[in-house]
């Protein structure tokens, strides 16, 4: 990709900018060719790649490095976007917001600090991923389980400070940071929580500060660069049930949901309950062709065909449950009972006992995978996916109510309706999956079309999404429209205090710099 420079940038300025980078990193971990801007591309985008192209990328290998970048990029008033893998598929990958950021590639960063089995929590910096960790476990044979987003090949800091969301009781990424350090839009360097305090035991454990609690402010944010943070793990249970309700109707969600939640609220189930419809498994087993070989969304008789021939419901509810063994047994009952007064079929069992193996797929049991890769194959050709995501009440009625219109809307788009609800708490996340091939022109503008459409009509709702596309930042964060939209007024007062030059990620979320104020609702 030929280079585009940041706003207000020239060429030299850019040069003498990476001369400068190359002095703290050393000239290799500069990354400023055509070929290098390729490779921190979002080639998985719902468009060009040319319309979130980063201008270079800088790979710094410590803290110190890090804060050194920083106080360059201030100098040389170049942005730069922190990422800790690259990986974040359907949300921008690698890719800046704002054309010609430089992107901060923490990848280097990869050491598991910190393992601790009896408190149950492991120190990262954010090049560490899922996979890494999981082997990490393994090795030193430590109690503990991970929780992991369905596909996990991106990294454990990264997932988290983006709010992504795994399926066991740890499954709010988000929640379980405890003690963070980061680099200041300055480059000065603070450490949250009781970590404020040198050599402080207790900074991974507490998690608040003495004063405002900072943590989550550095999440979905553009505040500061996350070096390294706590991260708490779930005890390895003695054992494990997972019952299996295939669920016959597309509106019996609203039951279930009003049977998981209150359950889920008590915390007789403690995990998130994923609910995928019928497409998220039919997906596993081929492509769209050999099930419906019409461009047109797949119609409802030929839905009904195969949920019969495949003995598929309309909705799977795989709930799992951890502890002690007659707890856990316990605990079933008492679902199984309240599942029993709408559906009459008894659920598959699935125990686990401490000892027995764990299969590679377990994601609910804290084994990454990145199976549910297989649905960019669906559709065929350069296939990919976007994922609206609506947080909504967990109640039926809300649950309904959101699904109905999605479902309508996406139908009038004629493309396959694909959505999962996961029960999280007091709320569902509701990620309806579209599928599309990203070489096909027509189809890639219908999307971006479809995507607009259900963030307004949902917003008009009340609905609003947890997390979006680079593409989408600016009217998702403009459907948060309290008071002439004060929380958009907060942040950017917020942000432009701290980052008087824009340097760090100018644009995410939404939140723009005064000095970049200008590129809001620009590509
Ligand atoms: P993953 O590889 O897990 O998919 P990414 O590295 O792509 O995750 O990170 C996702 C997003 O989270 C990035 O685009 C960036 O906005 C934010 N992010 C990641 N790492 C950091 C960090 N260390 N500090 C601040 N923000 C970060």
């Amino acid at each position: 990709m030929k280079l585009h420079l940041p706003p207000r940038v020239s060429p030299k300025q850019f040069q003498s900018a990476m001369t400068a980078f190359a002095g703290v990193v050393g000239k290799a971990w500069v990354m400023d060719s055509d070929a290098d801007r390729d490779a921190y591309a979002d080639t998985y985008a719902p468009g060009s790649t040319e319309e979130w192209p980063a201008s270079a990328a800088v790979a710094p290998a410590n803290v110190e490095e890090v804060r050194a970048i920083v106080r360059l990029a201030n100098e040389h008033k170049v942005p730069l976007w922190p990422v800790a893998r690259g990986k974040n598929l359907g949300y921008g990958t690698a890719a800046p917001r704002m054309e010609g950021t430089v992107v901060m590639d923490l990848g280097r960063m990869n050491k598991v600090l910190e393992l601790d089995h009896k408190l149950a929590y492991c120190v990262v910096e954010p090049g560490v991923g899922f996979f890494d960790l999981y082997d990490q476990i393994q090795r030193e044979k430590a109690p503990l389980w991970m929780s992991v987003p369905g596909n996990a090949w991106g990294s454990v800091l990264g997932n988290a400070l983006e709010h992504g969301i795994g399926y066991t009781p740890y499954g709010l990424h988000a929640r379980n940071l405890c003690g963070i350090e980061a680099v200041l839009p300055d480059g000065d360097l603070v450490r949250t929580g009781m970590g404020a305090m040198k050599d402080n035991p207790s900074w991974h454990l507490f998690p608040m500060s003495y004063g405002p609690t900072w943590d989550l402010a550095f999440s979905q944010s553009n505040l500061g660069i996350v070096t390294k943070a706590g991260v708490w793990l779930q005890p390895a249970p003695e054992a494990s049930l997972e019952l299996v309700w295939d669920i016959p109707e597309v509106d019996d969600i609203a039951w279930v949901v009003d049977t998981i939640t209150p359950l889920k609220i008590s915390g007789l189930i403690d995990q998130n309950v994923f609910i995928p419809s019928w497409l998220g498994k039919m997906v596993l087993k081929g492509q769209r062709k050999d099930f419906w070989d019409k461009p047109s969304a797949i119609p409802e008789w030929r839905v009904a065909e195969l949920l019969k021939q495949y003995k598929l419901g309309y909705w799977q509810v795989a709930l799992r449950l951890y502890g002690e063994e007659t707890v856990v047994k316990a605990r079933a009952d008492v679902v199984k009972a309240a599942m029993k007064r709408h559906l009459d079929a008894a659920p598959a069992e699935h125990w686990w006992r401490q000892g027995d193996p764990i299969g590679q797929y377990e994601t609910t049991m804290g084994v990454p995978s990145a199976v549910p890769l297989q649905m960019s194959d669906w559709i065929g050709g350069r296939g990919a996916h976007m994922g609206f995501s609506p947080v909504v009440p967990a109640t039926g009625k809300h649950v309904l109510d959101q699904m109905h219109r999605s479902r309508k809307i996406i139908a009038d788009f004629d493309v396959d309706f694909y959505a999962s609800f996961t029960i999280g708490g007091r709320f569902a996340n509701n990620v309806n999956m579209l599928m599309y091939d990203r070489d096909n022109a027509d189809e890639v503008a219908k999307m971006r079309k479809l995507f607009d459409a259900l963030i307004v009509e949902s917003a008009k709702a009340g609905y609003a999404e947890y997390r979006t596309h680079l593409g989408w930042m600016d009217p998702v964060m403009e459907t948060f429209d309290f008071n002439g939209h004060a929380l958009r007024r907060f942040d950017e007062k917020v942000k432009s205090a701290l980052d008087p030059n824009g340097i760090i990620a100018p644009g995410k979320q939404g939140v723009w710099p005064a000095n970049y104020a200008a590129m809001r609702g620009k590509a």
